[in-house]
């Protein structure tokens, strides 16, 4: 049954219509003269949403083979995929078990080292929906095992998973003020989310839920919105390398561990919220308590490459970009190792346009060795004369580039 298997496919299909409501917002914000939107930081979000997608191929298979196991073996009662209420059951189901998961992922360190991904951008639009953890299948599934147990079928599952993914992306705007007392009181809208993801010290961890707010209100999680929001996290990335933002956190968890002494210590230093010391450390708290913030004072993370770089880096992110989303449709075509094989040119692709945005000292080069290992895929797919001819006009291109811009002076 589990060979056979073919997951719900709503989330590639649903792709297209977020790029149209991005349009859509993007004319919005241009029509009112906002800026709400910044290349090098939409470039960022939609690397870390290519990885996410990329590398998550990998990784679902281990959550939903728990999943199979635990439905297979332990369910109490069956529920039919014909049956509305089923859907509606597995909806609200899958809600409850993502507010808990969300809100933990917020609270407990190991997991904030999964979810801050998503809140690292400083920019609150569509395309931060997009923003998502590249390992996020490595703990999520814990909390979705009740569905299995209850006798939620895994497509059934995947597809309520899916669907209130789907929802959560309307919710990243800040063209829509408010729905309507109802709404409002229902859902997580946008007035919600956004405090979500703001950084002002009264609403740091408020409003976790996906598509229903009352889990907030039951539990006492929930901030109405009243403050203008700043967004990010409370201490900055600053940075637009996908892996670095994938691994920061969690290499700075271990880093701290290690200097942390005592086992139970260390264990502590995974579980406990974030901001958290242990008594036998000496150095004061940073960042405690929050500090507090307003857009006027708020500096962004904004670095200035010059014009070619930036030009060309973008040009690259939407070739990337369509290479990546055809991989998506028909990876399953592709065998295990030109699977492997895509996904690090894809990785080391986003890796390296992030450092031409940052003007980083080490991209120039790196970008000459990359476009000549695109040369060598195309080959290695089978592409023969195109691929010849295409690698050749990469090349003259990143030549071109390379000693256009080599004079002028990268940071470090
Ligand atoms: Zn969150
Ligand atoms: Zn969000």
């Amino acid at each position: 049954m589990y060979e056979k298997f073919i997951p719900p496919p709503f989330i590639t299909y649903a792709i297209p219509i977020f790029f149209v409501l991005i349009g859509i917002e993007l004319g919005i914000v241009k029509a009112r003269g906002l800026q709400f939107y910044r290349w090098n930081d939409s470039i960022s979000d939609l690397s870390m949403g290519i990885l996410s997608q990329l590398w998550g191929l990998f990784q679902k298979i281990v959550g939903l083979g728990i999943y199979f196991f635990f439905y297979e073996s332990f369910h109490v009662w069956e529920f039919s995929m014909t049956s509305l209420w089923a859907w509606a059951f597995a909806l609200v189901f899958w809600d409850f078990c993502y507010y808990w998961f969300h809100r933990l992922s917020h609270e407990v360190n190991l997991f904030w080292a999964g979810h801050t991904i998503h809140h690292q951008s400083e920019e609150y639009n569509l395309i931060v929906a997009l923003r998502q953890t590249g390992l996020g299948g490595l703990f999520s599934w814990v909390f979705y095992l009740p569905m299995a147990i209850v006798g939620i079928p895994p497509w059934m599952y995947l597809a309520s998973g899916q669907i209130n993914l789907i929802y959560q992306f309307w919710v990243h705007t800040r063209v829509v003020d408010r729905i309507g007392k109802l709404g409002e009181f229902l859902l997580s809208t946008p007035s919600h989310h956004r405090v979500h993801h703001a950084i002002n010290p009264k609403y740091i961890d408020r409003n976790h839920g996906g598509i229903l707010i009352i889990w907030d209100r039951i539990f006492g999680t929930f901030q109405e919105e009243e403050e203008p929001c700043v967004y990010g996290t409370v201490k900055p990335l600053r940075s637009f390398n996908p892996v670095f933002a994938n691994l920061q956190y969690y290499l700075e968890l271990f880093k701290f561990a290690w200097g942390t002494p005592g086992i139970w210590n260390k264990i502590q230093v995974f579980l406990r919220q974030p901001g958290w010391i242990p008594p036998t450390r000496t150095e004061p708290a940073k960042l405690v308590p929050i500090p507090e913030v307003s857009p006027e004072s708020f500096k962004k993370y904004d670095p200035e490459p010059p014009l070619e770089v930036y030009a060309y880096a973008k040009a690259w992110f939407v070739g990337v970009l369509l290479v990546s989303f055809a991989f998506l449709l028909f990876y399953a075509k592709f065998n295990f190792m030109s699977q492997i094989l895509l996904v690090t040119w894809v990785t080391m692709s986003l890796v390296i346009i992030g450092g031409l945005i940052e003007d980083k000292v080490w991209a120039r080069p790196l970008e000459l060795v990359r476009v000549l290992s695109s040369f060598l895929i195309l080959g290695y797919f089978g592409l023969g004369i195109p691929s010849f001819l295409i690698g050749l006009v990469f090349l003259a291109l990143s030549t071109f580039f390379f000693y256009r811009t080599r004079d002028l002076n990268p940071v470090t």
